[in-house]
């Protein structure tokens, strides 16, 4: 993707440690690597279609005088969702904080941390067959929708379908969404078993009734597979009332390890 660079921004803080740090405050250089789509803005001419650089930079100076943080590993973490929350053009930045006036007794030129942060895409499974199925699920995008790091883009029909694994139960409400989202996948999972919990949610039995089930379909192009977070979901693919709210959403989305799109998943599913 494009890139629009600030190298070694010049600014006063008093981030640090040490109270001395906190007191006097001492210089830190900020470089940003900005990644957006900057054809818009070459073709057009207009500063409007493009992250003024400018901005940016007052944006910066102000972070740093407004805020004072310990570790400059939480410089760059603030820093980087505060600019990824205000332009919303910027789907990625780079950020680097350099200390040059570090307190360590040794000469050295400067220290620094740099990290890299942006929007993800995640789609997610929502059922429900227990008590006001609709109103669980209404509940749930409400609350993606108003949470500070995640933005819902779009949210598939809402389905009925049968119960799935064998247990006597009744019937589910299902549908999935989209989400644009800052968190990681283990923090995402977190704030999804956390709406669940709000919702009443008990776990007794495995796949029996519940009140509210949110799952993390996929991540990006993510696969992970640790004790508490498989993605993408296992057994999807087996699972029509995953693809066929996924089919709405996202026809050619590529099953990153079946490499399939969902509309050929769903196919094979009915054949
Ligand atoms: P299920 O969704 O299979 O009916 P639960 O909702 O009770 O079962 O989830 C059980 C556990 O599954 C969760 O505590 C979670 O740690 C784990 N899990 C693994 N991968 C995922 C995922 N992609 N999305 C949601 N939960 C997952
Ligand atoms: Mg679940």
């Amino acid at each position: 993707m494009d890139q629009i660079t600030i190298e070694k921004l010049t600014v006063f803080g008093n981030h640090g440690v040490y109270p001395e740090e906190n007191k006097l405050g001492q210089k830190f250089l900020v470089s940003l690597v900005l990644y957006t789509d900057t054809r818009k803005a070459g073709m057009s001419d207009e500063l409007e279609s493009s992250i003024n650089y400018g901005d940016v930079s007052q944006y910066v100076r102000q972070f740093f005088e407004e805020n004072t943080f310990k570790l400059i590993e939480r410089v760059a973490e603030k820093l980087a969702e505060g600019l990824l929350l205000r332009y919303s053009l910027l789907e990625k930045v780079d950020v680097k904080i350099e200390k040059p006036w570090a307190p360590i007794a040794i000469p050295v030129e400067s220290v620094g941390v740099e990290i890299s942060r942006g929007w993800h895409r995640a789609y997610i499974a929502l059922g429900s067959n227990m008590g006001d199925k609709k109103d669980y699920l209404d509940k749930a995008v409400e609350k993606l929708k108003k949470h500070p790091l995640c933005k819902v883009i779009k949210v598939a029909d809402y389905i009925q379908t049968e119960p799935y694994g064998g247990v006597e139960q009744d019937v589910f409400l299902n549908s999935a969404l989209e989400l644009r989202t800052l968190l990681f996948p283990e923090e995402l999972l977190v704030l999804l078993n956390q709406i669940e919990a709000e919702a009443g949610r008990e776990r007794t039995i495995h796949w029996g009734p519940r009140t509210l089930d949110l799952d993390i379909l996929f991540y990006d192009d993510c696969v992970i597979d640790t004790p508490s977070l498989t993605i993408p979901h296992i057994d999807l693919q087996n699972r029509d009332f995953v693809l066929i709210p996924m089919v709405q959403l996202a026809p050619y989305y590529r099953h990153p390890v079946l490499n399939q799109t969902m509309s050929q998943l769903l196919n094979q599913l009915k054949h």
